[in-house]
């Protein structure tokens, strides 16, 4: 038993690993790209932006009457002029009334603003992904569904963030800062020319730690993402990691992986929590521009109190100055997520469907592959050569063959998941290049071999391909009383009302196989396509749904894909597919006594 374990554990450790630096990485956008990126998002908002701002204004205004209010009162409150200190303080009332409204305002609208762009950018992104071909999701490259699912769920937000921090920096930060150059600029010009040579001297140590703040919040970002695609693809394993007794092995890659994130994660922290005191040393600059104040006051030019009055504007100059420095900080922080949501849409639309192609009302079911080859990448050898395949309108065939033959490739190939890479593929002697795609795959129904069920009733799974209509419940129980499921859906809690759980997980193989087909069967497709959607069924559920699929499917193509020899007799015509070749096996393989060719091939049990 030692050995097994130290096995299990070694086979573990061994498991192909997620880390950081395996993660897609983006490839970063320059400041102006990614304002770029948001600017339709935000231009979509700028009603609301407008308002937001306007708050903003009479935000800042209301305060600094505020402030002058505050010494007129204090003026009549000595002059005990009870009417007048009356009126004052109903004004000086009034006016922090508009300012809690106006400061209200401003962040109710900036936020709507900033979540409702998020809002759309999040829906333009899914769209987006929906769109990528399938090679985008599967293969060796294929991107990890949790690295999606965190990017458009937590860095989305993280983009509300940055733009509401930028939102609301922009306005109030400028008019304080205009205000005061304009000030100072009246008290001296001369002071102020030195000022500003101190401004441009901040404005390049903050652009450099926004540099430094940007790279390190990506490597957060990569890291984060990790960890999640990580818990994405354990999470539904569970059982696995169970019955294997991996619950340590997955805790230590767990540990492993949240420890970088860690560190990543406290970087950022620190990064941030270093700029604002590098910021502080424009103070050094007041220091100096105190000095350069002194020696115009000693030359008689200027008078000491007009120096107090500038030193005073300059102080006021650094509140905006520092909010301006945040503002750009956040923004680089918020950088690796906008880049990582455009790299989702970031990809050139391959022209899938020609601008010419035509909706089928109806299909016959004439299946012809002429001549296709096909590869998933140029550095793999063809998972089909050269295949033809004539299946007439209304047939039942097999195909068989063993597992990595290319038979489910065939049918990604007829929905055209992928597209040929030499040869063409025809439905009712027509292209399926010069069908809609739409229009294909409403005539043509799979069960596929990974069965996919979501959370959801049994009534809404089976309804599923029909989505835009509402489910009608007659055609449900049909197509279930046809796949063999009416009867173990009737037991459940809520029959067809039961909700089955997360990928369906409350139900046995069988039974998710079966509702699959009770699916495909409710889209009453001309073709039906089984893609090993039988080998979880027993005999006599499989025996029950071959009749009812040879009644139902009358006038339908149906192709099945199996192992069984039951399975197969149900087909009018095998075609046997090893090594990317097609053959037809002569009837007799199929009929009684001489299927022994076919069991002793080993792909028909
Ligand atoms: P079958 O359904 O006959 O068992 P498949 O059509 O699924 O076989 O696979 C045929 C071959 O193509 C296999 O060698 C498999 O490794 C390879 N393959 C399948 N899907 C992909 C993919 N997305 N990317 C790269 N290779 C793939
Ligand atoms: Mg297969």
């Amino acid at each position: 038993p030692q050995l097994r374990v130290s096995l299990t554990i070694h086979n573990f450790a061994n498991r192909p690993s997620l880390t950081p630096s395996k993660g897609k990485a983006s490839n970063a956008l320059s400041l102006s790209q990614t304002l770029h990126f948001l600017k339709p998002w935000l231009l979509s908002e700028h009603q609301t932006v407008l308002l937001g701002w306007l708050c903003s204004v009479i935000s800042v205004y209301s305060l600094s009457k505020i402030v002058s209010k505050v010494g007129n009162v204090s003026a009549t409150i000595s002059s005990i002029d009870a009417i007048k200190l009356r009126d004052e303080g109903l004004v000086l009332g009034g006016l922090v009334i508009a300012r809690s409204v106006a400061s209200y305002g401003q962040q109710a609208f900036l936020w709507e603003a900033a979540l409702n762009a998020v809002y759309k950018l999040r829906i333009h992104v899914f769209d987006r992904i929906l769109q990528r071909e399938l090679g985008y999701f599967e293969g060796k490259d294929g991107v990890s569904s949790g690295d999606i699912a965190y990017r458009i769920t937590a860095e989305a937000s993280d983009i509300a963030e940055t733009l509401y921090a930028l939102l609301s920096t922009i306005i109030p930060s400028t008019l304080q800062l205009s205000a005061m150059m304009m000030r100072m600029l009246v008290i001296s010009p001369v002071l102020s020319l030195i000022s500003a040579a101190v401004i441009p001297c901040m404005a390049l140590v903050v652009a450099f730690l926004g540099q430094k703040l940007s790279s390190i919040s990506r490597k957060a970002h990569l890291s984060i993402a990790t960890l999640s695609a990580y818990l994405n693809e354990v999470l539904p394993a569970i059982l696995f990691v169970k019955a294997n007794n991996a619950e340590l092995c997955e805790s230590s890659r767990f540990k492993r992986l949240a420890r970088i994130d860690f560190f990543e994660r406290l970087n950022k922290k620190r990064m941030k929590a270093v700029i604002p005191q590098i910021i502080q040393a424009i103070y050094f600059g007041v220091l100096f521009i105190l000095c350069a104040g002194s020696i115009v006051v000693s030359r008689g030019s200027f008078n000491g109190c007009n120096l107090v009055s500038f030193v005073t504007s300059l102080l006021f100059l650094i509140e905006p100055i520092q909010d301006v420095g945040k503002a750009y900080n956040e923004l680089r922080q918020g950088e690796p997520a906008i880049e990582r949501l455009f790299d989702l849409t970031r990809f050139t639309d391959k022209e899938v469907e020609k601008p010419d192609a035509v909706d089928l009302d109806s299909v016959r079911g004439e299946i012809k592959f002429c001549n296709v080859s096909f590869e998933y990448s140029e550095d793999m050898s063809l998972v089909l050569n050269g295949l033809n395949i004539h299946i007439g309108a209304g047939e039942i065939v097999a195909l068989v063959g063993p597992s990595g033959g290319g038979k489910t490739t065939l049918i990604k190939l007829l929905l055209r998941l992928y597209d040929p890479v030499s040869g063409c593929i025809l439905i009712d002697n027509r292209d399926i290049q010069s069908i809609r795609l739409q229009s294909l795959r409403r005539h043509v129904s799979l069960v596929s071999q990974d069965i996919t069920l979501f959370s959801g009733s049994v009534a809404e799974n089976i309804g599923y391909t029909d989505l835009t209509a509402k489910i009608d419940m007659e055609r449900v129980k049909y197509a279930a009383q046809a796949a063999n499921a009416d009867e173990f859906i009737r037991k459940l809690p809520e029959g067809y009302h039961t909700n089955i759980g997360p990928r369906g997980s409350t139900l046995s193989g069988g039974q998710r196989q079966r509702l699959a087909i009770a699916r495909a069967l409710y889209k009453n497709s001309s073709i039906l396509i089984l893609d090993e959607a039988t080998s979880a069924l027993d005999s006599k559920s499989e025996l029950l749904l071959g009749q009812a699929v040879e009644r139902l499917m009358k006038n339908h193509t149906v192709l099945i894909i199996a192992h069984r020899m039951e399975t197969v007799r149900m087909a009018n015509r095998v075609f046997l597919l090893d090594k990317g070749k097609l053959e037809e096996l002569p009837r007799s393989t199929i009929l009684g006594g001489h299927k022994d060719s076919l069991l002793s091939s080993g792909v028909v049990i």
